[in-house]
């Protein structure tokens, strides 16, 4: 996986409170925290959004 050691020592779940470090699990492709909350990494980079700014807008920023 590309992410470094230091980024991953500055990520903090943002579900958390108060945040938790972040520990990479399935070979690296996602992140998950101590109370299992989990994000996924897409190309490297942590996706620490919300599940609801995840999905799609309705009617908009389809591909
Ligand atoms: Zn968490």
């Amino acid at each position: 996986m590309n992410l470094s050691p230091e980024l991953l020592n500055l990520l903090r779940c943002p579900l958390c409170h108060p945040p938790s470090p972040l520990s990479p699990v399935a070979e690296g492709t996602v992140l998950r925290c101590a109370a299992g909350h989990s994000f996924p990494l897409t190309e490297g980079f942590p996706d620490l959004r919300p599940d609801d700014l995840k999905a799609p807008a309705p009617a908009a920023q389809q591909k």
